[in-house]
């Protein structure tokens, strides 16, 4: 069970988690690992106070971490009404005391390493689990902390360590699974690991959805569970369309299409050592347990034709024309031999007989990509344009798609069309200005409308 810094934000927050922990040890799943990231805005407190220190401001590194200090006595107070226990206390007195030395510390040198960083931002997690682990404690529950860093082994690439899934379980085996057993709660951080030599390290940026991941495909576990502020991943942004439904069930490859054109699913390649070793993902509400959730799988075989929908905007449609193009070999092969060397990333690609065109990020540095098409092609630019990625594993399956894509949008020019090449992506170039409009109506007629799955 993983719980983001949302949901641990607070002592209220942490309360409604730790009911949730609890109703978990049921028969359905007896052992539960508890995942937390750090509360709220603690990592980026703390890169802000050990970004202070670099620049030699150690008052205002200081008042960061006095900040960080109320928050956690705050929470802490919250939890435990006959006060505070006295190890808990202790605990976190210790993990200040030890942030402001590496503060101090940075700030002396003026220097902040990787290394560093991930020393100083390991203990917003250090601190949300032992606040946490100590309140279930004190609920009577049995449960055991774990520092992380004893089993996420990573290699030595501070601030984004590339964790090593051997190591991790093995180093679970012998570490974490002998303190689950039925009713035993086991609860740590994510987003923090240690190198064999013991330094520690972090997986970098919201990091602990990975972590939960990784410790579920070392334990073998029957299910990886994210708890988040949504109900489960929807099958639109809700921000634009309010009719917005959450997903019962989505392929990893539908979710990794729907990341990549923009929608906010957890990042697929966070999940992927749950998704290999076979154990589902499921993403859940905090705010409603009971509610609606999506499970992730390898695989997935029902459900509606069109599972969701992403756009991304804006972005730039390039047009290469070239009349020598006709019948000769290799042009393609030209054409993003360039691209790749000038470092500029390519979505969307549509062939015609003497022109290709292809869809680029807005702030891509066209300048020097365009001097060296010139020499061989002419090249057309629509700036401001859009993606909207129609996404679903049974897209292929279902014939008469298009033209209800082609139906819903009578009036909105398609500029351009690719189906992807693993066939569960049709996407369609718009001008920015239809963007809205576009999800708007192809959710209502590829979602809401029709329901071919039976998946309500
Ligand atoms: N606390 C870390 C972050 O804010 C990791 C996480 O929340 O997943 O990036
Ligand atoms: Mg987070």
């Amino acid at each position: 069970m993983k719980f983001g810094g949302s949901s641990v934000a607070d002592a209220a927050c942490m309360r409604q988690v730790a009911g949730l922990v609890r109703e978990a040890l049921g028969p359905a799943s007896p052992a539960p690992l508890v995942v937390l990231s750090a509360m709220g805005k603690t990592t980026n407190g703390l890169f802000q106070a050990a970004r202070a220190a670099e620049i030699g401001d150690l008052p205002t590194a200081l008042d960061q971490l006095k900040q960080l200090i109320q928050d956690h006595r705050l929470a802490a107070d919250g939890l435990f009404e006959d006060g505070v226990p006295e190890d808990l206390d202790r605990a976190v007195t210790d993990a200040f005391g030890q942030i402001e030395l590496l503060l101090r510390g940075v700030a002396l040198l003026r220097e902040l390493s990787p290394r560093s960083q991930d020393a100083i931002a390991s203990f917003g997690e250090q601190l949300s689990t032992r606040i946490f682990a100590a309140f279930l404690q004190n609920q009577g529950l049995d449960t055991t902390w774990v520092d992380a860093r004893s089993v996420m082994r990573t290699d030595s690439t501070f601030g984004e360590g590339q964790p090593n899934a051997e190591a991790i379980r093995e180093l679970a085996r012998t570490n974490m699974s002998p303190l689950l057993g039925a009713g035993r709660i086991v609860v740590t951080q994510g987003y923090v690991g240690s190198t064999e030599e013991g330094l520690t390290t972090t997986l970098g940026r919201g990091g602990s959805d990975y972590s939960a991941a990784l410790f579920g495909a070392a334990l073998q576990a029957a299910e990886v569970q994210i708890w988040t502020d949504v109900e489960g991943v929807l099958t639109c942004d809700p921000r634009i369309v309010p009719g917005a439904l959450p997903i019962p069930e989505l392929s990893f490859a539908e979710a990794a299409e729907l990341a990549a054109f923009g929608a906010k699913v957890l990042h697929p390649a966070t999940i992927q050592p749950a998704v290999e070793a076979r154990i589902p993902v499921t993403v859940r509400s905090t705010q409603k347990p009971q509610g609606r959730f999506t499970t992730i799988t390898g695989e997935v075989h029902t459900g509606r034709s069109v599972t969701a929908l992403a756009s991304r905007g804006p972005i730039t449609v390039l047009t290469v024309s070239s009349s020598r193009m006709l019948a000769q070999s290799g042009f393609l092969a030209r054409l993003f031999e360039v691209f790749g060397r000038l470092n500029i990333s390519v979505d969307l690609v549509a062939t015609a007989e003497v022109s290709v065109s292809l869809t680029v990020e807005a702030d891509a540095l066209l300048k020097p990509l365009l001097k060296e098409l010139s020499t061989f092609a002419t090249v057309q630019i629509a700036e401001d344009r859009a993606i909207v990625a129609i996404v679903g594993e049974r897209l292929k399956h279902t014939p008469g798609l298009g033209s209800r894509v082609f139906g819903a949008l009578p009036d909105i020019n398609i500029e351009m069309i690719s189906m992807g090449a693993n066939e569960i992506n049709l996407s369609i170039v718009i001008k920015r200005g239809h963007e809205r409009e576009t999800l708007c109506r192809l959710h209502t007629a590829l979602i809401e409308s029709t329901d071919q799955g039976g998946a309500a």
